[in-house]
């Protein structure tokens, strides 16, 4: 694999896709040059360092949970985590999973008539 040339702005700040045009400024909408509307995939990236905290709430007084992490322990990858929304999502799901426990039981079910 050869090395691609660093990018300008390494999080997704792309350079026109039709004419190849590298004098983008961040959320630019189209392009100077030829006018194509420009994607800015990954222009959500994150820095690895940001800090999210995680809340669970379950409605019965003091029943809060909360967590700080870095993106970074999360594994987050601005590479393939594109969508912070869904990577968050699917975190906290886990995360929540870990206090998260119940079920239900129901009675007279075990043969004692
Ligand atoms: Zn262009």
């Amino acid at each position: 694999m050869n090395k691609k040339h660093k990018p300008k702005y390494p999080h997704g700040y792309p350079t026109c896709p039709v004419c190849e045009n590298e004098e983008l400024e961040p959320g630019q909408k189209f392009c100077d040059i030829c006018g194509s509307e420009l994607e800015w995939k990954g222009a959500r990236a994150m820095n690895p360092q940001t800090k999210v905290t995680f809340k669970l709430t379950i409605g019965f007084p003091g029943a809060v949970q909360t967590d700080t992490f870095s993106l970074h322990d999360l594994g987050y990858d601005p590479e393939t985590d594109t969508d912070i929304d869904k990577f968050l999502e699917d975190q906290w799901n886990e995360w929540k999973d870990e206090f998260v426990d119940g079920g239900w039981n129901i009675e007279g079910s075990k043969g004692d008539e």
